[in-house]
């Protein structure tokens, strides 16, 4: 008798899915990478030498978050993220022998030096600045040059840093502007590639925008009812905007991304 797994196969940052965006059941294989052992959720890469299976589709997971609910992204975003990392850790990064998958946990065990490699995921602050009443700050990015989008001041936590170290510094470096009230809001696991989104409020304090070229290509503050183009809906950026201007709920146990 042959068990059937849930299935998330993945071709870099696609999905294979049927025509009504729900996952495969699939017989696994040895190589698979276990999400799940009770419910047997498995995750694989599609090899470029692979064809599509019949009945299913490749679709990009950024269209999948607006498909789904927050739980099952979640759990294609670990998928993804596992499976990147088992790909970009075959090799022992202290001593550069071959690495083995260990038995029972989510570790790639150097049998030579016995450094073991965790998956790891990269803290990256996004923090949502408001200036009185009705005024909201905005960013372009300068890399997206063909987006007219305008989202929030994000950036990675540096060594040694604390989280609201790093929203002052990511928001004086970027726009040139000191804030106040430094709050938690909410996080989102986001698998580009592989970062955890910890979400701020904050509000102006003091300073003239001046932008950091490579970074902000430009950043105004904009009236709550004559925003620009903003981030789609279902990521973090989307949701930390609406409750600065709604007061909506950023994330809890429900689906308030969606
Ligand atoms: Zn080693």
């Amino acid at each position: 008798m042959t068990t059937l797994s849930l299935a998330y196969i993945f071709k870099q940052q696609q999905l294979l899915v049927d025509e009504h965006y729900q996952l495969p059941q699939v017989e696994s294989l040895a190589s698979d990478l276990l999400i799940s052992a009770g419910d047997q959720v498995i995750a694989r890469d599609l090899l470029d030498h692979e064809p599509i299976p019949d009945g299913l589709q490749l679709v990009p997971i950024r269209q999948l978050l607006q498909l789904w609910n927050i739980k099952e992204f979640e759990q294609a975003s670990r998928a993804i993220q596992l499976l990147e990392w088992r790909r970009n850790h075959k090799f022992c990064s202290h001593c550069g022998h071959k690495t083995n998958v260990h038995a029972s946990e989510y570790a790639m065990v150097c049998p030579s030096c016995g450094y073991h490699q965790y998956p790891r995921v990269n803290p990256c602050v996004i923090t949502v600045i408001t200036r009185g009443q009705d005024e909201i700050l905005l960013a372009k990015n300068a890399r997206n040059k063909n987006s007219e989008m305008y989202g929030l001041i994000a950036g990675f936590i540096e060594v040694g840093e604390t989280l609201e170290d790093a929203v002052r510094r990511e928001t004086l470096e970027e726009v040139g502007l000191t804030l106040q009230n430094i709050q938690y809001l909410a996080s989102q696991p986001w698998p580009f590639p592989s970062n955890l989104m910890i979400a701020f409020k904050a509000e102006y304090a003091a300073g003239e925008i001046k932008l950091q070229p490579e970074e902000i290509s430009d950043a105004a503050f904009f009236k709550f009812d004559q925003l620009p183009e903003i981030p789609f809906k279902g990521s973090i950026a989307h949701a930390m905007i609406m409750h600065a201007i709604h007061g909506t709920a950023v994330a809890d146990d429900t689906q308030a991304w969606l």
